[in-house]
């Protein structure tokens, strides 16, 4: 599905956490083609990141990629500081990266409890802290934070992810108040299943287990309850992005916003 939709995004220079992958570097794709600069940033191999920011650049727009790896605190915070380094400053800020780690909460270990707030949840929170006195002295500034429906319920095995998303809603809504009267919003877009990398291996896993195929388990364990029998795309989470930045969404602020095919109200 390609998304139809343009908002005009000129001279705006967006920051896209974990835009080296999935639904991050579909979003980068389409503010891209909409005018904004990009910073990309993320993980990956050398050669696959170079290729992705030819593939932006071809879009007439500066796009460069910063590496930092958001689970040690220190370059998390060297972020938002480099990229403003190198490209100016940071118009719309979209905290996207985000890892899974899937265990009983009994066995679940101290390391991956801490890695996946570091990632999911205090980076986010450095990230606006930093790119903050420049969104305010502007009077503009779009915070998209990617959280979850499993920001809003839950599922078994799932203690960190669970709680870093329903953190990163809170951090949405006192970030979304402090910033507007300034001219900040911020908002969380909450998708549900999106066949990106980060489900793909949960499926893996899950098929490796059962012994059943990929195609079965994705529709036995992972599509049976969600009305739409259906993954979300890419391609509708970059749409919902573009729209929060745009001046027409200004008094959108705050809100949590499912882009789920109707899986939470089930
Ligand atoms: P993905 O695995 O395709 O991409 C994750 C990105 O985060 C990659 O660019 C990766 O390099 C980056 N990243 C991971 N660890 C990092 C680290 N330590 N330092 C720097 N970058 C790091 O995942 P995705 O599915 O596109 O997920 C994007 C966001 O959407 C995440 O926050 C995820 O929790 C959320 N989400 C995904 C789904 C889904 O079904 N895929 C559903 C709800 C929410």
């Amino acid at each position: 599905m390609a998304v139809d939709i343009s908002v005009p995004l000129q001279g705006r220079i967006a920051l896209i956490t974990g835009s080296t992958s999935g639904m991050g570097l579909e979003t980068a794709r389409v503010l891209a083609r909409n005018g904004a600069s990009i910073a990309l940033h993320g993980l990956g191999e050398p050669a696959e990141i170079a290729a992705i920011a030819k593939e932006i650049g071809n879009f007439g727009v500066e796009a460069r990629h910063f590496g930092h790896d958001l689970s040690v605190h220190d370059e998390a915070a060297r972020l938002v500081p480099d990229v403003i380094t190198a490209m100016g400053r940071v118009d719309i800020l979209i905290n996207n990266a985000g890892i899974q780690h899937v265990s009983d909460v009994q066995d679940f270990p101290d390391a991956e409890w801490h890695r996946l707030i570091a990632v999911n949840l205090t980076a986010a929170f450095v990230a606006i802290r930093a790119a903050w006195p420049g969104m305010r002295e502007r009077r503009w500034g779009r915070i998209i934070n990617t959280a979850s429906t499993l920001a809003m319920t839950a599922e078994p095995r799932k203690a960190a992810y669970v709680s870093a998303k329903h953190g990163i809603l809170g951090l949405t809504r006192e970030v979304a108040l402090e910033g507007a009267e300034p001219g900040i919003t911020c908002n969380a877009i909450c998708p549900g299943w999106v066949l990106t990398p980060l489900v793909r291996r949960q499926v893996e896993a899950k098929a490796a287990t059962l012994g059943l195929s990929f195609d079965e388990t994705a529709r036995q364990h992972f599509l049976r309850d969600l009305p739409t029998k259906r993954f979300v795309e890419t391609e509708e989470i970059a749409a919902a992005m573009l729209f929060l930045c745009s001046d027409a969404a200004r008094s959108i602020t705050g809100v949590a916003l499912p882009v789920d095919g109707a899986s939470i109200v089930v």
